[in-house]
């Protein structure tokens, strides 16, 4: 394991210690604007009581299964998505898994809080044993208690940003198959032949899992290196300047895996617009963008498939090759491949009305088309 420590720009003076020193509470680079009581009270009312109904699809959406079989087959660089930010990627042999979400709902209760809107594409009994699981913060709809527990004997390594191993070893995961990092720390993990190299790189968000354990705990992207290959993880965050800085040091990179979805101008500091994921892509210099942490679970007030269509639009305005694979869909992560528009097959108003349906898929054929060049 090698690890280094750069103070940069874009960490906290009193984060950039080692990874044993735990500052009581983390901070980003930027303090985030915090809305106030009133503005507070005034989003949790929405939520509960005005609600939109398009922010949960109609019925269920496609999922491609996966089996055991299929993925040991799978050429190596091949990458899955199995739902909101819960990625499978082949590398060097074995298998890497970000932030597994298998329950229902990503809620600390199982009869409450947001379901999730598909199956995962496969379970995780029938999952390959993974070489590393790789976790970004521990809110819920990323740090699933109940998949950590019924994965921990088939994963050789949980790489975590600082103090979110500790929660891991307080379930009951032995302490030495965790490694937590700080910011612009790295490890390298050997797969069959070569090493990947993971490199905790900074986020704008928050952690916390109940409503006094605010910031305990890191949260990050991730830098993957494998040989010449480069990966970039958002996990869940703001956009900032710390991707221009990662995009400087790490740059450019085949495909970007940014979070698109549950975001609201009332918190315009911990999730992005659109808009802006589309520039924390441009800035890191990504070659292929993956948006992620939508289509899975209700979080915000937009409509479930409103992210995919506005990156869609934007990718195809400012020329970005995009993908937008079906869950459980395997995707090159050399060459990522557009995907299908499949969300709009789930949009009832496009359902019941064939001829819309027919006009919608050729503008999007349109749209790949243009990508694709
Ligand atoms: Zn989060
Ligand atoms: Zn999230």
């Amino acid at each position: 394991m090698s690890l280094s420590v750069d103070n940069k720009a874009v960490i906290a003076p009193d984060q950039a210690t080692s990874a044993k020193v735990k500052p009581a509470k983390f901070k980003n680079a930027r303090a985030l604007r915090e809305p106030g009581f009133l503005k507070t009270l005034g989003i949790a009312l929405k939520f509960f009581f005005n609600k939109p109904k398009n922010t949960q699809p109609a019925g269920s959406i496609p999922v491609m299964e996966l089996t055991r079989e299929q993925l040991l087959a799978a050429p190596d660089n091949t990458l899955y998505r199995l739902g909101h930010s819960t990625l499978l990627m082949k590398m060097q042999g074995v298998f890497w898994l970000t932030d597994p979400v298998f329950s229902e709902r990503a809620s600390p209760f199982q009869w409450m809080g947001p379901k999730r809107f598909h199956q995962a594409p496969i379970s995780i009994a029938e999952l390959p044993p993974l070489k590393a699981v790789i976790l970004s913060h521990d809110h819920y709809d990323h740090l699933d208690h109940a998949a950590i527990m019924q994965l921990a004997d088939k994963v050789e390594h949980f790489i975590t940003p600082t103090g979110v191993g500790d929660r891991l070893i307080a379930w009951g995961i032995p302490a030495e198959k965790i490694q937590q990092l700080a910011w612009w720390q790295s490890t390298s993990i050997k797969g069959l032949e070569n090493a990947v190299e993971l490199v905790a790189t900074p986020a704008q968000h928050f952690s916390g899992r109940s409503l006094g354990d605010r910031d305990q705990t890191l949260w990050a992207s991730w830098t993957i290196l494998n040989q010449d290959q480069r990966i970039f993880f958002s996990g869940d965050t703001g956009y900032f300047a710390g991707f221009k800085e990662i995009g400087d040091k790490y740059g450019p990179f085949d495909l970007t895996l940014i979070e698109t979805g549950a975001y609201d101008k009332q918190w315009p500091d911990v999730h992005m617009q659109p808009e802006e994921s589309l520039q924390a892509h441009l800035d890191l210099r990504g070659k292929y963008l993956l948006p992620i942490h939508n289509g899975t679970f209700d979080l915000a007030l937009h409509a479930w498939h409103e992210p995919f269509d506005r990156i869609l639009e934007l990718a195809r305005r400012h020329q970005v090759k995009i993908s937008t694979p079906m869950m459980g869909e395997a995707v090159d992560m050399a060459e990522a491949q557009a995907g299908q528009a499949w969300w709009l097959e789930q949009l009832p108003s496009l359902q019941t009305n064939k001829k819309a349906n027919q006009k919608n898929k050729q503008k999007v054929a349109s749209l790949y088309s243009v990508v694709a060049e």
